[in-house]
């Protein structure tokens, strides 16, 4: 009996891998061209800091001449809410992000792009790293496990399995295969060598070089559903999609180490990483992260609801996302925003403050440049879903245009139009009674 025999029984039909790097070629895309993704697990609505990563992924890979993925990461189907990715893809198509890929474009190659539709590819790789005698399974119990921290923190040290308190590590492989056959249940775990007294070096894009200790630490990678953990299961995936720009959450700076060690053990190059800040909020006196809980601001979907429309909110981001962006607003005021030329490395290390007084006074400016017919269809868009009074007025288009035209297209235009909820009381003194002969002899 060896590691090959126990990679058979426990993935009997996973292809070899080279099938994968056969079936998924390399891109061929120009010199500097960077393969971006926004990847949201589906676990809820899409966070206004959600729509921000997809902005700046999708801004990146343009300006490269690259391509911007959307993949949704549902390997952790416990926390999975329904419907969530569909309403995540809708969000963005909503605010016009939507990528060149995606699960709404099945037809390209390098789908799919739903993480628990890739389940051969993973259990292709487990299986290849337990031939090599880099992945074992693991047969500890949730009680093995409690009772091993438990010693841990007796003999207050670090918690996890690692080390001399890897149980089934060294689990010689006849015994492992018995279990397995006699229906034992299993989870498959990484064999790290990484040594916590040596360094890695990481030289992230907007936080600069970071040093952290090697990862020691066996993580599961397959889990008892067969599906892969989200580490395993990234590595893989940006490598196959050709991913070579991660731009993702700071949350996951101290996963790093892991995830550059999968990288290393499975043969792939790492893609560069950029660690945005999450986006925070003002509290009272202090500072502290955009709670998806507490702050309805934080729900992509609300900008919508309120009637900001999407060209403002974007507009804000990128000015919380680049400094620069606000001159450059002022200097080029009709210019797409698409044009700006965005940069990683001027994006701020610590959180900007989410602030939704700034965004509204951004979006006059923006409204501001709108023609009327714009406004005029954007409104009633709105109005008709959420205010029938205003469907009312908007309703004799022709007197509603000459409304909504006044001081508009000028060199100085009106600037008093923040969201569509408003317009309303805005334009209210075009409706009065004295008005209504106007309007009649229209
Ligand atoms: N699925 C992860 C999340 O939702 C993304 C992590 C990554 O971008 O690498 O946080």
């Amino acid at each position: 009996m060896d590691r090959k025999d126990l990679a058979n029984l426990i993935f009997p039909d996973a292809k070899p891998v080279e099938y994968y790097e056969e079936k998924y070629k390399v891109r061929d895309l120009p010199e500097g061209a960077l393969v971006t993704r926004y990847a949201p697990s589906p676990t809820g609505f899409n966070h206004i800091g959600g729509v921000m990563q997809a902005m700046i992924s999708q801004t990146i890979a343009k300006q490269t001449g690259g391509v911007s993925i959307v993949r949704i990461e549902d390997t952790d189907q416990k926390r999975e809410v329904e419907n969530a990715a569909e309403q995540i893809m809708e969000n963005l198509r909503d605010f016009d992000l939507l990528p060149d890929e995606s699960i709404w474009t099945p037809e390209k190659t390098y789908g799919p792009y739903r993480q628990s539709e890739r389940k051969e590819l993973y259990q292709a790789f487990a299986k290849s790293l337990i031939e090599k005698g880099l992945a074992y399974p693991c047969f500890c119990t949730p009680e093995d496990l409690d009772k091993i921290r438990t010693n841990q923190e007796a003999a207050k040290e670090r918690t996890g399995y690692y080390g001399k308190w890897t149980k089934c590590r060294n689990m010689p492989i006849d015994m492992a295969y018995e279990k397995i056959k006699n229906g034992d249940p299993y989870i498959i775990r990484f064999r790290s060598n990484g040594n916590p007294d040596r360094k890695i070096k990481h030289k992230d894009v907007i936080k600069g070089n970071i040093d952290m200790p090697e990862n020691d630490q066996d993580v599961v990678i397959i889990k008892s559903d067969g599906l892969p953990t989200f580490h395993f299961a990234h590595a893989i995936d940006d490598h196959f999609m050709g991913v070579n720009l991660v731009n993702r959450s700071d949350e996951w700076i101290p996963s790093v180490p892991l995830h550059l060690q999968l990288f290393y053990t499975l043969g792939f190059k790492a893609p560069k990483y950029a660690h945005t800040a999450p986006m925070m909020k003002l509290d009272g006196d202090s500072r502290r992260k955009l709670s998806k809980r507490k702050d309805p601001e934080a729900n992509a979907a609300y900008y919508w609801e309120i009637g900001i429309p999407k060209e403002s909110v974007k507009e804000y981001l990128m000015n919380i996302a680049n400094s620069n962006f606000e001159i450059w607003r002022r200097q080029n005021p009709d210019i797409p925003m698409e044009e700006f030329p965005f940069d990683l490395k001027k994006m701020g290390v610590a959180g900007a403050l989410f602030d939704m007084v700034k965004l509204l006074d951004v979006s006059k400016n923006t409204i501001s440049r709108f023609t009327a017919e714009k406004v005029y269809n954007e409104a009633y868009e709105w109005a008709k879903r959420y205010d029938e009074e205003l469907v009312e007025m908007l309703d004799n288009k022709e007197y509603a245009l000459k409304v909504l035209g006044i001081e508009r297209g000028n060199e100085k235009p009106r600037k008093d139009i923040a969201k569509w909820s408003d317009l309303k009381e805005n334009i209210a003194y075009m409706y009065d009674e004295e008005f209504d002969k106007i309007k009649n002899n229209l």
